[in-house]
Protein backbone atom coordinates (compact mmCIF):
# COMPACT_ATOMS: atom_id res chain seq x y z
CA UNK A 1 0.00 0.00 0.00
CA UNK A 2 1.34 3.49 -0.82
CA UNK A 3 0.11 6.79 0.08
CA UNK A 4 -0.27 8.91 -2.65
CA UNK A 5 -0.11 12.50 -1.60
CA UNK A 6 -2.29 15.36 -4.00
CA UNK A 7 0.56 16.77 -6.41
CA UNK A 8 2.22 13.86 -6.14
CA UNK A 9 3.45 12.86 -9.87
CA UNK A 10 3.99 9.33 -11.29
CA UNK A 11 6.23 8.95 -14.03
CA UNK A 12 4.40 5.99 -16.64
CA UNK A 13 6.74 4.36 -19.19
CA UNK A 14 5.26 6.03 -21.74
CA UNK A 15 7.01 9.27 -20.46
CA UNK A 16 3.61 10.52 -19.08
CA UNK A 17 3.90 11.97 -15.88
CA UNK A 18 0.14 12.34 -13.95
CA UNK A 19 -0.70 14.31 -11.14
CA UNK A 20 -2.82 13.24 -9.04
CA UNK A 21 -5.84 15.12 -7.96
CA UNK A 22 -6.36 14.18 -4.33
CA UNK A 23 -4.79 12.64 -1.44
CA UNK A 24 -5.21 8.98 -1.61
CA UNK A 25 -4.04 5.69 -0.29
CA UNK A 26 -3.88 2.70 -3.58
CA UNK A 27 -2.75 -0.53 -3.28
CA UNK A 28 -0.49 -1.66 -5.85
CA UNK A 29 -1.15 -4.91 -7.05
CA UNK A 30 1.32 -7.76 -8.72
CA UNK A 31 -0.55 -6.85 -12.20
CA UNK A 32 -0.62 -3.25 -11.44
CA UNK A 33 2.88 -3.22 -10.90
CA UNK A 34 3.16 -5.28 -13.88
CA UNK A 35 1.27 -2.96 -16.07
CA UNK A 36 3.29 -0.49 -15.05
CA UNK A 37 6.23 -2.01 -16.03
CA UNK A 38 7.34 -3.10 -19.92
CA UNK A 39 6.78 -6.82 -20.52
CA UNK A 40 3.64 -7.10 -19.79
CA UNK A 41 3.32 -11.48 -20.36
CA UNK A 42 0.36 -12.21 -18.74
CA UNK A 43 0.50 -15.73 -18.95
CA UNK A 44 3.90 -16.79 -18.11
CA UNK A 45 2.83 -20.45 -17.92
CA UNK A 46 1.89 -20.75 -21.55
CA UNK A 47 4.62 -22.02 -23.37
CA UNK A 48 3.25 -20.97 -26.74
CA UNK A 49 3.06 -18.18 -28.05
CA UNK A 50 6.43 -17.30 -28.30
CA UNK A 51 6.54 -13.93 -27.26
CA UNK A 52 9.07 -10.60 -27.55
CA UNK A 53 9.45 -8.04 -25.05
CA UNK A 54 7.45 -4.92 -26.16
CA UNK A 55 9.44 -1.72 -25.43
CA UNK A 56 8.13 1.92 -25.35
CA UNK A 57 9.39 2.55 -29.19
CA UNK A 58 8.31 0.36 -30.32
CA UNK A 59 4.86 0.86 -29.49
CA UNK A 60 5.10 4.49 -30.03
CA UNK A 61 5.99 3.78 -33.96
CA UNK A 62 3.36 1.43 -34.09
CA UNK A 63 0.65 3.62 -32.81
CA UNK A 64 1.78 6.73 -34.53
CA UNK A 65 0.48 4.68 -38.09
CA UNK A 66 -3.08 5.28 -39.21
CA UNK A 67 -5.68 2.67 -38.54
CA UNK A 68 -6.75 0.99 -41.90
CA UNK A 69 -10.44 1.71 -42.48
CA UNK A 70 -11.51 -2.05 -42.59
CA UNK A 71 -14.51 -3.38 -44.79
CA UNK A 72 -16.38 -6.19 -45.16
CA UNK A 73 -14.56 -6.60 -48.90
CA UNK A 74 -11.25 -6.82 -46.97
CA UNK A 75 -11.93 -9.63 -44.91
CA UNK A 76 -13.76 -11.23 -48.04
CA UNK A 77 -11.48 -10.44 -50.24
CA UNK A 78 -8.51 -13.24 -49.29
CA UNK A 79 -11.38 -16.06 -48.11
CA UNK A 80 -12.26 -16.53 -52.60
CA UNK A 81 -12.13 -19.94 -53.25
CA UNK A 82 -9.82 -22.31 -53.96
CA UNK A 83 -8.50 -21.33 -50.32
CA UNK A 84 -4.89 -22.35 -51.42
CA UNK A 85 -1.82 -21.59 -49.26
CA UNK A 86 -1.36 -18.58 -51.11
CA UNK A 87 -4.27 -17.01 -50.07
CA UNK A 88 -3.78 -18.12 -46.53
CA UNK A 89 -0.81 -16.58 -46.60
CA UNK A 90 -2.09 -13.35 -48.33
CA UNK A 91 -4.96 -13.29 -45.61
CA UNK A 92 -2.30 -13.62 -42.68
CA UNK A 93 -0.43 -11.11 -43.63
CA UNK A 94 -3.32 -8.55 -43.85
CA UNK A 95 -4.19 -9.42 -40.23
CA UNK A 96 -0.31 -8.99 -39.58
CA UNK A 97 -0.66 -5.72 -41.03
CA UNK A 98 -3.35 -4.46 -39.23
CA UNK A 99 -3.41 -5.83 -35.61
CA UNK A 100 -0.27 -5.12 -34.28
CA UNK A 101 -1.26 -1.40 -34.99
CA UNK A 102 -4.05 -1.24 -33.63
CA UNK A 103 -3.13 -3.28 -30.30
CA UNK A 104 -0.73 -0.17 -29.79
CA UNK A 105 -3.32 1.99 -30.06
CA UNK A 106 -5.50 0.67 -27.94
CA UNK A 107 -2.05 0.55 -25.31
CA UNK A 108 -1.68 4.07 -25.62
CA UNK A 109 -5.38 4.77 -25.12
CA UNK A 110 -5.16 2.79 -21.55
CA UNK A 111 -2.06 4.73 -20.74
CA UNK A 112 -3.16 7.94 -21.61
CA UNK A 113 -5.77 6.85 -18.34
CA UNK A 114 -4.97 8.63 -15.32
CA UNK A 115 -1.98 6.23 -13.30
CA UNK A 116 -4.35 5.43 -10.74
CA UNK A 117 -7.03 4.18 -13.41
CA UNK A 118 -4.67 1.67 -15.17
CA UNK A 119 -3.59 0.73 -11.68
CA UNK A 120 -6.85 -1.12 -10.80
CA UNK A 121 -6.29 -4.36 -11.06
CA UNK A 122 -9.34 -4.96 -13.36
CA UNK A 123 -8.30 -2.54 -16.25
CA UNK A 124 -4.25 -3.76 -15.30
CA UNK A 125 -5.39 -7.02 -16.21
CA UNK A 126 -6.52 -5.55 -19.64
CA UNK A 127 -3.56 -3.27 -20.63
CA UNK A 128 -1.10 -6.56 -19.73
CA UNK A 129 -3.15 -8.70 -21.95
CA UNK A 130 -2.71 -6.09 -24.63
CA UNK A 131 0.63 -5.64 -23.80
CA UNK A 132 1.11 -9.89 -24.10
CA UNK A 133 -1.01 -10.13 -26.96
CA UNK A 134 1.59 -7.32 -28.94
CA UNK A 135 4.26 -9.32 -27.54
CA UNK A 136 3.04 -12.33 -29.54
CA UNK A 137 2.37 -10.20 -32.68
CA UNK A 138 6.25 -9.06 -32.67
CA UNK A 139 8.28 -12.03 -33.38
CA UNK A 140 6.60 -11.76 -36.73
CA UNK A 141 7.16 -7.94 -37.26
CA UNK A 142 9.73 -6.41 -39.87
CA UNK A 143 9.15 -9.93 -41.98
CA UNK A 144 6.11 -11.86 -43.64
CA UNK A 145 4.70 -14.81 -42.72
CA UNK A 146 6.28 -17.38 -46.06
CA UNK A 147 5.62 -20.22 -45.34
CA UNK A 148 2.59 -22.43 -44.21
CA UNK A 149 4.52 -23.46 -41.16
CA UNK A 150 5.01 -20.14 -40.26
CA UNK A 151 1.19 -19.27 -41.26
CA UNK A 152 -0.31 -22.11 -38.78
CA UNK A 153 2.01 -20.84 -36.09
CA UNK A 154 0.40 -17.22 -36.87
CA UNK A 155 -2.95 -19.15 -36.71
CA UNK A 156 -2.58 -20.14 -33.11
CA UNK A 157 -1.15 -16.70 -32.25
CA UNK A 158 -4.48 -15.01 -33.45
CA UNK A 159 -6.57 -18.14 -31.48
CA UNK A 160 -4.40 -16.90 -28.64
CA UNK A 161 -5.36 -13.06 -29.08
CA UNK A 162 -9.22 -14.17 -29.52
CA UNK A 163 -9.26 -16.00 -26.12
CA UNK A 164 -6.90 -13.89 -24.26
CA UNK A 165 -9.62 -10.79 -24.82
CA UNK A 166 -12.55 -12.36 -24.23
CA UNK A 167 -14.14 -12.07 -21.12
CA UNK A 168 -12.92 -7.76 -22.02
CA UNK A 169 -16.37 -6.51 -21.09
CA UNK A 170 -17.03 -7.50 -17.43
CA UNK A 171 -13.45 -6.90 -16.61
CA UNK A 172 -13.54 -3.79 -18.01
CA UNK A 173 -16.49 -2.54 -16.68
CA UNK A 174 -16.13 -3.69 -13.29
CA UNK A 175 -12.59 -1.85 -13.46
CA UNK A 176 -13.77 1.36 -14.41
CA UNK A 177 -16.85 0.88 -12.31
CA UNK A 178 -14.23 0.95 -9.39
CA UNK A 179 -12.22 3.64 -10.78
CA UNK A 180 -15.66 6.14 -10.96
CA UNK A 181 -14.17 8.61 -7.90
CA UNK A 182 -10.81 9.40 -9.99
CA UNK A 183 -12.12 9.79 -13.68
CA UNK A 184 -14.93 12.03 -15.01
CA UNK A 185 -18.04 9.53 -16.93
CA UNK A 186 -17.42 11.70 -20.03
CA UNK A 187 -14.06 10.57 -20.32
CA UNK A 188 -14.73 6.89 -19.06
CA UNK A 189 -17.60 6.79 -22.27
CA UNK A 190 -15.11 8.06 -24.51
CA UNK A 191 -12.31 5.69 -23.55
CA UNK A 192 -15.11 2.72 -23.67
CA UNK A 193 -16.74 3.54 -26.76
CA UNK A 194 -13.20 3.82 -28.72
CA UNK A 195 -11.66 0.89 -27.16
CA UNK A 196 -15.00 -1.30 -27.58
CA UNK A 197 -15.57 -0.27 -31.37
CA UNK A 198 -11.66 -1.11 -31.63
CA UNK A 199 -12.21 -4.57 -30.04
CA UNK A 200 -15.30 -5.44 -32.46
CA UNK A 201 -12.95 -4.92 -35.87
CA UNK A 202 -9.30 -6.52 -34.50
CA UNK A 203 -11.58 -9.39 -33.03
CA UNK A 204 -12.84 -9.92 -36.53
CA UNK A 205 -9.62 -9.83 -38.37
CA UNK A 206 -8.79 -12.46 -35.94
CA UNK A 207 -11.49 -14.56 -36.30
CA UNK A 208 -11.77 -14.08 -40.10
CA UNK A 209 -8.42 -15.46 -40.84
CA UNK A 210 -8.80 -18.12 -38.26
CA UNK A 211 -11.92 -19.02 -39.59
CA UNK A 212 -9.91 -18.90 -43.25
CA UNK A 213 -7.16 -21.13 -42.07
CA UNK A 214 -10.25 -24.09 -40.80
CA UNK A 215 -12.15 -23.81 -44.15
CA UNK A 216 -8.69 -24.70 -45.72
CA UNK A 217 -8.44 -27.40 -43.32
CA UNK A 218 -11.91 -28.58 -43.36
CA UNK A 219 -12.23 -29.20 -39.76
CA UNK A 220 -15.44 -28.87 -38.09
CA UNK A 221 -14.92 -24.78 -36.81
CA UNK A 222 -18.81 -25.19 -35.48
CA UNK A 223 -17.35 -25.68 -32.00
CA UNK A 224 -15.87 -22.04 -32.72
CA UNK A 225 -18.08 -19.92 -34.99
CA UNK A 226 -21.71 -21.28 -33.17
CA UNK A 227 -23.38 -19.07 -35.62
CA UNK A 228 -21.89 -20.01 -38.48
CA UNK A 229 -21.81 -22.91 -40.40
CA UNK A 230 -18.34 -22.72 -42.64
CA UNK A 231 -19.00 -25.70 -44.23
CA UNK A 232 -22.40 -24.23 -45.88
CA UNK A 233 -21.21 -22.94 -49.25
CA UNK A 234 -22.85 -19.03 -48.87
CA UNK A 235 -19.83 -18.49 -46.08
CA UNK A 236 -16.52 -16.85 -46.50
CA UNK A 237 -15.12 -17.32 -42.89
CA UNK A 238 -16.97 -15.84 -40.85
CA UNK A 239 -19.37 -14.19 -43.18
CA UNK A 240 -22.38 -15.34 -44.26
CA UNK A 241 -23.22 -13.77 -47.72
CA UNK A 242 -27.04 -15.21 -47.77
CA UNK A 243 -27.46 -14.46 -44.07
CA UNK A 244 -31.06 -14.65 -43.16
CA UNK A 245 -31.70 -12.41 -40.01
CA UNK A 246 -34.94 -14.03 -39.48
CA UNK A 247 -33.15 -17.01 -38.74
CA UNK A 248 -31.00 -14.77 -36.01
CA UNK A 249 -34.28 -13.92 -34.86
CA UNK A 250 -35.60 -17.02 -34.29
CA UNK A 251 -32.19 -18.62 -32.51
CA UNK A 252 -32.12 -15.61 -30.51
CA UNK A 253 -35.63 -15.80 -29.15
CA UNK A 254 -35.44 -19.03 -28.07
CA UNK A 255 -32.16 -18.62 -25.89
CA UNK A 256 -33.95 -15.46 -24.93
CA UNK A 257 -37.10 -17.19 -24.06
CA UNK A 258 -35.00 -19.99 -21.96
CA UNK A 259 -33.15 -17.24 -19.62
CA UNK A 260 -36.28 -15.39 -19.60
CA UNK A 261 -38.57 -18.42 -18.57
CA UNK A 262 -35.28 -19.00 -16.04
CA UNK A 263 -35.80 -15.74 -13.96
CA UNK A 264 -39.47 -14.92 -13.97
CA UNK A 265 -41.24 -18.52 -15.07
CA UNK A 266 -42.68 -17.32 -18.04
CA UNK A 267 -41.87 -15.89 -21.49
CA UNK A 268 -43.26 -13.63 -24.56
CA UNK A 269 -43.79 -15.07 -28.09
CA UNK A 270 -41.93 -13.09 -31.23
CA UNK A 271 -43.98 -12.85 -33.77
CA UNK A 272 -41.91 -12.29 -37.23
CA UNK A 273 -43.87 -10.26 -40.27
CA UNK A 274 -42.71 -8.11 -43.37
CA UNK A 275 -39.96 -9.78 -45.73
CA UNK A 276 -39.12 -12.60 -43.60
CA UNK A 277 -37.04 -14.19 -46.51
CA UNK A 278 -34.62 -11.03 -46.54
CA UNK A 279 -31.08 -12.09 -46.84
CA UNK A 280 -28.09 -9.99 -46.74
CA UNK A 281 -24.20 -10.52 -46.55
CA UNK A 282 -22.95 -10.41 -43.23
CA UNK A 283 -21.02 -11.63 -40.04
CA UNK A 284 -23.94 -13.60 -38.00
CA UNK A 285 -22.23 -13.27 -34.79
CA UNK A 286 -22.35 -9.47 -34.65
CA UNK A 287 -26.01 -9.96 -35.75
CA UNK A 288 -26.87 -12.46 -32.76
CA UNK A 289 -25.39 -10.21 -30.50
CA UNK A 290 -27.54 -7.43 -31.45
CA UNK A 291 -30.55 -9.05 -31.63
CA UNK A 292 -29.86 -10.89 -28.53
CA UNK A 293 -29.40 -7.66 -26.69
CA UNK A 294 -32.79 -6.13 -27.92
CA UNK A 295 -34.80 -9.27 -27.12
CA UNK A 296 -33.77 -9.23 -23.93
CA UNK A 297 -34.98 -6.00 -23.03
CA UNK A 298 -37.95 -6.19 -25.06
CA UNK A 299 -38.86 -9.61 -22.92
CA UNK A 300 -37.82 -7.73 -19.60
CA UNK A 301 -39.69 -5.18 -20.30
CA UNK A 302 -42.75 -6.86 -21.86
CA UNK A 303 -42.74 -9.92 -18.36
CA UNK A 304 -42.05 -6.80 -16.30
CA UNK A 305 -45.55 -4.99 -17.45
CA UNK A 306 -47.12 -8.51 -17.15
CA UNK A 307 -47.96 -8.15 -20.80
CA UNK A 308 -46.46 -11.55 -21.96
CA UNK A 309 -49.47 -12.22 -23.72
CA UNK A 310 -48.90 -9.31 -26.37
CA UNK A 311 -46.25 -10.76 -28.55
CA UNK A 312 -43.14 -9.05 -29.52
CA UNK A 313 -43.49 -7.82 -33.44
CA UNK A 314 -40.42 -7.92 -35.54
CA UNK A 315 -40.50 -6.83 -38.97
CA UNK A 316 -38.03 -7.18 -41.04
CA UNK A 317 -37.82 -4.70 -44.00
CA UNK A 318 -35.38 -5.60 -47.30
CA UNK A 319 -33.77 -1.96 -48.13
CA UNK A 320 -35.59 -1.18 -51.41
CA UNK A 321 -33.92 -0.39 -54.71
CA UNK A 322 -33.69 3.30 -55.21
CA UNK A 323 -35.59 2.86 -59.20
CA UNK A 324 -39.04 4.08 -57.78
CA UNK A 325 -37.60 6.81 -55.72
CA UNK A 326 -37.23 10.03 -57.36
CA UNK A 327 -33.40 10.98 -57.82
CA UNK A 328 -31.73 13.68 -56.21
CA UNK A 329 -30.99 16.43 -58.39
CA UNK A 330 -27.92 15.88 -59.93
CA UNK A 331 -26.90 12.45 -58.00
CA UNK A 332 -27.34 9.29 -60.64
CA UNK A 333 -28.73 6.22 -59.68
CA UNK A 334 -25.71 3.60 -60.50
CA UNK A 335 -26.94 -0.21 -59.42
CA UNK A 336 -24.17 -2.65 -60.02
CA UNK A 337 -24.44 -6.26 -59.06
CA UNK A 338 -21.11 -7.00 -56.63
CA UNK A 339 -19.89 -10.82 -57.33
CA UNK A 340 -18.36 -12.53 -54.41
CA UNK A 341 -17.42 -16.30 -55.24
CA UNK A 342 -17.57 -18.93 -52.47
CA UNK A 343 -16.57 -22.16 -52.63
CA UNK A 344 -18.09 -23.98 -55.43
CA UNK A 345 -21.39 -21.76 -55.66
CA UNK A 346 -21.07 -18.56 -57.10
CA UNK A 347 -23.00 -15.95 -54.49
CA UNK A 348 -24.38 -12.62 -55.96
CA UNK A 349 -25.06 -9.89 -53.62
CA UNK A 350 -27.18 -7.12 -54.94
CA UNK A 351 -25.77 -3.94 -53.55
CA UNK A 352 -28.77 -1.83 -54.97
CA UNK A 353 -30.81 -3.58 -51.65
CA UNK A 354 -27.34 -3.54 -49.43
CA UNK A 355 -28.95 -3.77 -45.97
CA UNK A 356 -32.00 -4.98 -44.03
CA UNK A 357 -34.20 -2.88 -41.11
CA UNK A 358 -35.69 -4.92 -38.41
CA UNK A 359 -38.04 -2.91 -36.12
CA UNK A 360 -38.80 -4.81 -32.33
CA UNK A 361 -42.04 -3.85 -31.16
CA UNK A 362 -43.23 -4.38 -27.64
CA UNK A 363 -45.52 -3.49 -25.30
CA UNK A 364 -43.30 -3.36 -22.34
CA UNK A 365 -44.28 0.23 -21.50
CA UNK A 366 -42.26 2.47 -23.28
CA UNK A 367 -38.98 3.73 -21.34
CA UNK A 368 -39.71 6.88 -18.89
CA UNK A 369 -38.76 10.34 -19.73
CA UNK A 370 -36.31 10.35 -17.07
CA UNK A 371 -34.02 6.95 -18.32
CA UNK A 372 -34.63 7.96 -22.20
CA UNK A 373 -31.99 10.34 -22.19
CA UNK A 374 -29.20 7.86 -20.56
CA UNK A 375 -30.28 4.87 -22.23
CA UNK A 376 -26.74 5.31 -24.48
CA UNK A 377 -24.59 5.53 -21.45
CA UNK A 378 -22.31 2.52 -20.65
CA UNK A 379 -23.36 0.74 -17.32
CA UNK A 380 -26.62 2.84 -17.46
CA UNK A 381 -29.58 0.43 -16.17
CA UNK A 382 -32.92 0.15 -14.73
CA UNK A 383 -32.40 -3.61 -13.64
CA UNK A 384 -32.57 -4.56 -9.98
CA UNK A 385 -32.16 -7.81 -9.39
CA UNK A 386 -34.24 -8.52 -6.14
CA UNK A 387 -36.82 -6.74 -7.93
CA UNK A 388 -40.09 -9.18 -8.39
CA UNK A 389 -41.96 -8.51 -11.58
CA UNK A 390 -44.18 -5.81 -10.90
CA UNK A 391 -48.11 -6.09 -11.39
CA UNK A 392 -49.35 -4.85 -14.79
CA UNK A 393 -50.45 -1.43 -12.64
CA UNK A 394 -47.71 -0.85 -10.36
CA UNK A 395 -45.23 1.99 -11.62
CA UNK A 396 -42.07 1.57 -13.45
CA UNK A 397 -38.76 0.29 -11.60
CA UNK A 398 -36.84 3.60 -9.97
CA UNK A 399 -34.22 4.37 -12.03
CA UNK A 400 -30.67 3.21 -10.78
CA UNK A 401 -27.69 5.00 -12.64
CA UNK A 402 -24.66 2.74 -11.06
CA UNK A 403 -21.89 4.63 -12.65
CA UNK A 404 -22.80 7.97 -11.44
CA UNK A 405 -25.02 7.85 -8.23
CA UNK A 406 -22.13 5.52 -6.86
CA UNK A 407 -24.76 2.41 -6.75
CA UNK A 408 -23.41 -0.72 -6.85
CA UNK A 409 -26.07 -2.62 -8.57
CA UNK A 410 -24.27 -3.05 -11.69
CA UNK A 411 -21.21 -4.33 -9.73
CA UNK A 412 -23.04 -6.67 -7.93
CA UNK A 413 -24.57 -7.81 -11.78
CA UNK A 414 -20.83 -8.34 -12.82
CA UNK A 415 -19.54 -10.46 -10.37
CA UNK A 416 -23.07 -11.96 -9.64
CA UNK A 417 -24.88 -14.23 -13.25
CA UNK A 418 -24.91 -10.45 -14.63
CA UNK A 419 -21.73 -10.65 -16.18
CA UNK A 420 -22.01 -13.33 -19.17
CA UNK A 421 -24.40 -13.48 -21.39
CA UNK A 422 -26.75 -15.74 -19.27
CA UNK A 423 -28.42 -12.80 -17.76
CA UNK A 424 -31.31 -10.84 -18.68
CA UNK A 425 -30.04 -7.42 -18.17
CA UNK A 426 -28.08 -5.53 -15.77
CA UNK A 427 -24.74 -4.23 -16.98
CA UNK A 428 -25.96 -1.49 -18.61
CA UNK A 429 -24.00 -2.27 -22.03
CA UNK A 430 -26.77 -4.28 -24.56
CA UNK A 431 -27.75 -0.65 -26.34
CA UNK A 432 -24.31 1.40 -26.32
CA UNK A 433 -22.54 -1.81 -27.28
CA UNK A 434 -25.32 -3.07 -29.46
CA UNK A 435 -25.17 0.23 -30.98
CA UNK A 436 -21.36 -0.07 -31.67
CA UNK A 437 -21.64 -3.58 -33.28
CA UNK A 438 -24.35 -2.37 -35.85
CA UNK A 439 -22.65 1.28 -36.52
CA UNK A 440 -19.13 -0.92 -37.02
CA UNK A 441 -20.14 -1.93 -40.81
CA UNK A 442 -22.53 1.34 -41.52
CA UNK A 443 -25.69 0.32 -39.43
CA UNK A 444 -27.77 1.83 -36.69
CA UNK A 445 -30.13 1.85 -33.91
CA UNK A 446 -32.77 4.27 -32.98
CA UNK A 447 -34.94 3.66 -30.03
CA UNK A 448 -38.56 5.08 -30.25
CA UNK A 449 -40.40 5.14 -26.65
CA UNK A 450 -44.13 5.50 -26.18
CA UNK A 451 -44.15 6.25 -22.71
CA UNK A 452 -46.78 3.76 -20.42
CA UNK A 453 -47.14 1.99 -23.69
CA UNK A 454 -44.70 0.37 -25.00
CA UNK A 455 -40.99 0.66 -27.38
CA UNK A 456 -39.99 0.58 -31.06
CA UNK A 457 -36.60 -0.41 -31.94
CA UNK A 458 -35.14 0.11 -35.51
CA UNK A 459 -31.90 -2.21 -36.41
CA UNK A 460 -30.56 -1.23 -40.18
CA UNK A 461 -27.64 -3.60 -40.71
CA UNK A 462 -25.74 -2.81 -43.99
CA UNK A 463 -24.64 -5.58 -46.47
CA UNK A 464 -21.68 -6.39 -48.09
CA UNK A 465 -21.26 -3.12 -50.89
CA UNK A 466 -19.29 0.15 -50.14
CA UNK A 467 -19.47 -0.46 -46.20
CA UNK A 468 -16.74 0.51 -43.97
CA UNK A 469 -16.01 0.07 -40.20
CA UNK A 470 -17.04 3.42 -38.30
CA UNK A 471 -14.27 4.44 -35.79
P1 LIG B 1 -29.63 -3.29 -19.38
O1 LIG B 1 -30.61 -4.09 -20.19
O2 LIG B 1 -28.49 -4.11 -18.86
O3 LIG B 1 -30.29 -2.46 -18.32
P2 LIG B 1 -29.40 -1.79 -21.84
O4 LIG B 1 -28.32 -0.90 -22.38
O5 LIG B 1 -29.80 -2.96 -22.66
O6 LIG B 1 -28.93 -2.25 -20.38
O7 LIG B 1 -30.70 -0.91 -21.58
C1 LIG B 1 -30.61 0.25 -20.76
C2 LIG B 1 -31.96 0.61 -20.19
O8 LIG B 1 -32.83 1.05 -21.24
C3 LIG B 1 -32.69 -0.54 -19.53
O9 LIG B 1 -32.26 -0.74 -18.21
C4 LIG B 1 -34.15 -0.06 -19.62
O10 LIG B 1 -34.43 0.85 -18.60
C5 LIG B 1 -34.18 0.72 -20.93
N1 LIG B 1 -34.76 -0.08 -22.03
C6 LIG B 1 -34.09 -0.58 -23.11
N2 LIG B 1 -34.93 -1.23 -23.93
C7 LIG B 1 -36.16 -1.15 -23.39
C8 LIG B 1 -37.48 -1.63 -23.78
N3 LIG B 1 -37.65 -2.34 -24.90
N4 LIG B 1 -38.52 -1.32 -22.96
C9 LIG B 1 -38.34 -0.61 -21.82
N5 LIG B 1 -37.13 -0.15 -21.41
C10 LIG B 1 -36.06 -0.39 -22.18
MG1 LIG C 1 -30.30 -4.87 -22.00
Amino acid sequence: EYKLIKGFTVEFPNDTVHTLESNDHIHVEQDATAAAGLNGDAHPERPFPPTTPVDNERIAQLAAKPLHTLTLADLVRHGRPPLNTASLLSSANFSLSLIPIRLAHRIQALRNLPFIVVSNPHIAKIYNNYMHSLSTLLPYSNRSIQTLEEEIQFTEVMADLVQTHSNTIPTMARGLLESRRYIAPDIVTRFLDEHLRARIGTRLIAEQHIALHLSSQCHDTSKIFSAADPGATSHIGVIDTALRPADIVRQCESFVGEICELKYGVRPTVVINGEPETRIAHVPTHLEYILTELLKNAFRATVEQGQEREPIEVTIAADRPLTNVSPIAGQPLTQTKDEVTSDSARVQVDSSTPGVTIRIRDRGGGISPVAYPNIWAYSFTTFNDDEVPSSPSSPPAAVTMSSRNGNSDALNAISGSGGDTSSLAGLGYGLPLGRAYAEHFGGGIWVQSLWGWGTDVYLKVRGLRDVEEKH
